[in-house]
């Protein structure tokens, strides 16, 4: 079992790790998504002491690896880790890959060392390969290669990081059969991938990275299908976002519908549409809303996916006003018009206004 208490990492220009707490209990198989840059990789590399954390502890068995002292390579014996782009010896013959280790830090005998090497390269369906030298291989032949190599010193644990990124996609299927057999054989495995269908098909459980950690940790069908948070489903809907705050008169919604073109052409949506969006915030927002707000407080979220029919205007505003109270019925008149629904959300008890506004994308 390993315990992450309060871990934090930090580099001159971002904190990834800001403060991740979390068990992995012994037969866990946890996918690590979410956008890039939120600290996946970093958090992999903090396990097993490739990156020395700022703060926090990890505890493996009972053993606090993050005191001083504690020793390091000992540790990774416990946890082999396979990267994206490999890491084979290549002036090593593949046996001699996966050998290597055993019989220079576990005192294998060379002969024990093979016999181990050649079970587990039969494993990964590559026995006849063992005397190639990795530059013969296909990259998903070097994958399976590095899996058998981080296997022959039976970790605790496997990280993958993006184990199939750097593949051709015609090779990603093998090596993910490697994997999920591996998963079916109760190791523990802890997987950074983009590879949603594989993460939901594998794992047990699932973290989804973002604003310093882990944001939702939760079963495969709770994260893809019932997300919690907010984040957690832009990510796994693919929704592209933009959020625009309105809170003086003197908004700039000359600037915001520039912000909208922008968007709009960095997600390749159709100027119509983008045209309907501008036009819904500027008659809900800039003609129903603010000429009523004392103090303007308005939030806008702008949701669109690809494979979705509609994109969707949410607005939350201070206020038990609706909009069809407005004595502005034209803009309402213009705003129906554009939207295929205007739905509220029921906030009993609640001083704000949630308003759904769905717009088609035809
Ligand atoms: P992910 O795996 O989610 O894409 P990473 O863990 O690779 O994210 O990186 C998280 C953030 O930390 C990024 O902003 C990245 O630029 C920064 N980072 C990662 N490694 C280093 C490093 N060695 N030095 C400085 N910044 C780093």
């Amino acid at each position: 079992m390993i315990e992450i208490r309060h871990l934090r990492k930090e580099y001159e220009n971002a904190t990834p790790l800001q403060d991740v707490s979390t068990v992995i209990r012994d037969g866990d198989i946890i996918a690590v998504i979410g956008p890039s840059g939120t600290g996946k990789s970093t958090l992999l590399r903090c396990l097993n002491l490739l990156e020395r954390p700022d703060a926090g502890q990890i505890f493996v068995d009972g053993t606090d690896i993050t005191e001083k002292g504690c020793n390091a390579s000992k540790i990774r014996q416990k946890m082999g880790m396979v990267f994206q782009s490999f890491n084979l010896f290549h002036h090593m013959t593949v046996i001699e890959n996966i050998m290597y280790a055993p019989v220079k830090l576990r005192q294998y005998s060379r002969q024990a060392a093979y016999d181990k090497g050649m079970n587990l390269l039969r494993k990964v369906g590559l026995a006849e390969r063992a005397m190639n030298y990795p530059d013969a291989l296909s990259g998903g032949q070097k994958q399976r290669v590095a899996i058998a190599r981080a296997l022959a010193m039976d970790p605790d644990i496997i990280l993958f990081d993006e184990p199939t990124s750097a593949l051709d996609p015609t090779m990603v299927g093998e090596v993910q059969a490697v994997i999920e057999e591996l998963a079916r054989s109760g190791k523990t495995i802890m997987i950074v991938t983009h590879e949603m269908a594989f993460a939901r098909k594998i794992a047990n459980r699932v973290f989804y990275m973002d604003e310093g950690g882990i944001y939702e940790d939760s079963t495969p069908e709770e994260i893809f299908l019932h997300p919690q948070k907010e984040k957690t489903r832009w990510f796994v809907k693919k929704l592209k976002v933009l959020t625009l705050e309105i809170r003086s008169r003197d908004y700039d919604f000359v600037g915001a519908d520039a912000e909208i073109d922008k968007y709009c052409y960095k997600n390749r949506i159709s100027p119509k549409l983008c045209l309907r969006m501008q036009s819904v915030v500027e008659e809900l927002c800039q003609q129903i809303l603010l000429p009523i707000q004392e103090t303007p407080d308005i939030l806008v979220t702008i949701e669109y996916a690809e494979e979705q029919e509609d994109a969707v205007i949410t607005v939350e505003y201070s206020g038990g006003f609706l909009l069809e109270e407005t004595e502005n019925q034209l803009a309402y008149a213009v705003l129906q018009a554009r939207a295929s629904s205007i739905e509220y959300e029921d906030l009993a008890m609640s001083d704000r206004q949630i308003v759904h506004v769905k717009i088609r994308q035809e």
